[in-house]
């Protein structure tokens, strides 16, 4: 068995002191206030154990690891019949691009860029009966943590600086694929992607994609099939114009955010949250790319 502590530690040791780490988010003040010298690795492991290091326990701005939970929760409640909304193809674009191509006859590439996961948004917002609290308490349990809430401020911001996301959310509107209001739809959108959470809250709530649709309080909330493909869509479209470099370095399906998490997993090992703020030139965190890379180097755990 691995020691996965002191990996955890070196590749702290490795990294600590690194100057060069990225540019944190600027396109709303609450992130850009965020200091860039963060790190934190939490490292949940599927035979119950855990290990972390450094700022594992701040929260941050999930922002569009949110996504992949939003699509988790939504799946369920709209069957297959989701695909016919949203596609399951790599963009290879940033994740907020808006070309007919990546939004060909009104369907999104994926759901993990911004306009298919407002298109989830809106089954999710069709579909419950409080959308923002009913998906709080979904991440939170999933979490099994009470604590975790949204940044209302963050929220906030979203909305006045959100143009891009008005755009995709009229252009899915003009083509059918929003059954509810453009409004309604985004308030819920910047809601979920203000949620905060720490690096071990997000292994914990990722948890049950590394064991098969079964959260960690024992819950099947998925069947394995569909833990199965969102683990596939993470893999190729989790880091926008990235995803081919992420599983070139690192090689396990994972979820960025522009608040500099990451979250990946390898099924039935771990699931492993990392998070310094700093990005790289295509919106990733760059230090927690190269944590994840010595991850998977040093302990040969990847899916390849
Ligand atoms: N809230 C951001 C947006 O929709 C999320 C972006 C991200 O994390 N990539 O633009």
């Amino acid at each position: 068995m691995v020691d996965f502590q002191s990996v955890l530690d070196d590749i702290y040791t490795n990294l600590k002191d690194e100057v060069n780490r990225g540019l944190v988010a600027s396109y709303i003040p609450e992130l850009s206030n965020i200091d860039a010298q963060h790190f934190g690795i939490y490292l949940k492991h599927c035979n119950g154990q855990s290990y972390s290091v450094g700022d594992w326990n701040h929260k941050f701005s999930i922002q569009s690891i949110s996504k992949v939970l939003s699509l988790s929760m939504a799946l369920p409640l709209y069957s297959e019949a989701i695909w016919k909304r949203v596609d399951v193809e790599p963009s290879g674009n940033p994740f907020n691009h808006l070309s007919l191509l990546e939004l060909e006859n009104g369907i999104p590439r994926n759901p993990l860029i911004n306009a298919g996961a407002i298109v989830i948004a809106d089954v999710l917002v069709s579909h419950l009966k409080n959308p923002k609290q009913d998906f709080l308490n979904y991440v939170r349990d999933l979490a099994n943590d009470q604590s975790i809430d949204y940044n209302y401020k963050v929220a906030a911001s979203e909305k006045l600086t959100g143009y891009t996301n008005y755009a995709a959310a009229n252009l899915l509107k003009a083509y059918n694929n929003l059954d509810n209001d453009v409004d309604e739809v985004l308030d819920f959108y910047f809601h979920q992607c203000s949620l905060e959470m720490n690096c071990q809250q997000l292994s914990n709530a990722f948890y049950l994609f590394a064991n098969h649709g079964i959260s960690l309080q024992q819950k099947q909330y998925l069947t394995p099939s569909r833990a199965k493909r969102i683990n596939a869509i993470m893999l190729t479209c989790g880091f926008y114009d990235e995803a081919g470099e992420f599983a070139f370095e690192v090689g396990l399906p994972g979820k960025s955010g522009v608040g500099g998490g990451i979250v990946s997993l390898l099924p039935n090992h771990f699931t492993i949250a990392v998070w310094s703020p700093g990005l790289n030139e295509k919106g990733n965190s760059l230090l927690g790319m190269q944590a994840l890379e010595q991850f998977t180097t040093k302990t040969k755990l990847s899916i390849f």
